[in-house]
């Protein structure tokens, strides 16, 4: 990012007053936004409070030239050493509520997928059960269709309020626009950066017995504990499920369950994960990850594709 161009972004930022409200930073380490722990830093880092705020700091990017890379609880990406020389925006600040009616659960993009399932519990609200466990963000499940234990935000997902970065236009949207499918929406692109940014999502759930959608909780979460590497830092299942079989399975297979590299590993638990054991960098989780790759390719032929996303040059 040209220097000239950063302090030009800064002054113009400061003549019109939205510095705090656009809650830009610089040089922020991107290690403390992510579960991976692992991240060098973002030289601008911005955290708007609303839509125009937004929309406001997306036309200034334009305009200077900026690059940028949208994250939201950053469950799911990966922020390699030397940072992201550019600005990360991050969807987190919620001035909206979530709001119930009915049947219906809307939820702002930053508002964590934990907070929103045990709101619909509260409120006898069945569907949100399989992302109570997912450490993630509305907006961030939406773009990546996240999902676990047979289900899926598609399943309910009713309608999102997406910003397109095409025309920075706000355009209510609903599922058949979305292109859902596994691990995928209408909103990914090529690279890591979205096409557009949701800002908030419409569920439709169905009404059950509270002590019903409490149990399917409590099972979903204590098979996670179960089975997943939890108390280590990481970014969930590493790679996507390759068509008629499971990475963890190959991975396992190939002998590479707790294979490590510097302070990364593959998790002796679940060799789906790379966790960090403590002080991993990103170029070893990087590097563990290609080893897998190749090995996996070598012994079965089929080439794991990573579902974590990787910020950074
Ligand atoms: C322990 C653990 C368990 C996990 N289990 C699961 C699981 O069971 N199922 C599953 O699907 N995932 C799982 N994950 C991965 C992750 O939590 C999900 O993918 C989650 O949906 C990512 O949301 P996020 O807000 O953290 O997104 P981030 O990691 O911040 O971003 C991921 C991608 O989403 C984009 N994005 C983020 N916010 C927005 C927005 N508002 N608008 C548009 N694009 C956006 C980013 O640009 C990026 O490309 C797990 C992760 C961990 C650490």
């Amino acid at each position: 990012m040209n220097g000239v161009k950063e302090r030009e972004l800064i002054n113009e930022i400061r003549e019109r007053n939205i510095e705090k409200s656009s809650g830009l930073r610089k040089n922020v380490l991107m290690s403390e936004f992510t579960t991976f722990r692992v991240g060098g830093p973002a030289r601008l880092f911005f955290e708007p409070e609303d839509e125009n705020i937004l929309i406001e700091v997306l036309k200034l990017f334009k305009e200077y030239d900026v690059p940028f890379q949208i994250i939201g609880n950053g469950s799911n990406i990966l922020v390699r050493d030397e940072g992201f020389d550019g600005a990360i925006l991050r969807i987190g600040k919620s001035p909206n509520e979530v709001e119930v009616s009915g049947n219906n659960l809307n939820a702002p993009a930053g508002v964590l997928l934990s907070y929103v399932s045990k709101l619909a519990l509260d409120n006898g609200l069945s569907g949100l059960e399989f992302a109570s466990g997912i450490p993630g963000s509305v907006g961030g499940a939406v773009f990546m269709n996240a999902g676990a234990y047979g289900a899926e935000v598609s399943d309910i997902f009713k309608s999102s309020k997406i910003l397109y970065l095409s025309n920075f236009k706000i355009e209510k949207t609903d599922k058949s626009k979305m292109d859902f499918s596994y691990r995928h929406s209408i909103l990914e692109n090529e690279d890591s950066m979205p096409t557009g940014i949701v800002l908030s999502a419409e569920f439709e759930l169905k009404f059950d017995d509270k002590e019903k959608i409490s149990e399917r909780m409590k099972d979903y979460n204590s098979r996670r504990i179960a089975k997943q590497p939890l108390n280590l830092p990481s970014a969930g299942s590493f790679f996507k499920r390759p068509e008629g079989n499971f990475a963890a399975k190959l991975i396992e297979d190939s002998g590479l369950k707790g294979l490590c590299l510097g302070n990364a590993a593959v998790s002796e638990k679940h060799a789906g994960f790379i966790v960090n054991r403590g002080g991993a960098s990103a170029s070893d989780i990087i590097m563990l990850m290609n080893i897998v790759r190749e090995t996996v390719y070598d012994r079965f032929g089929v080439m794991l594709e990573p579902e974590v996303r990787i910020i950074g040059e």
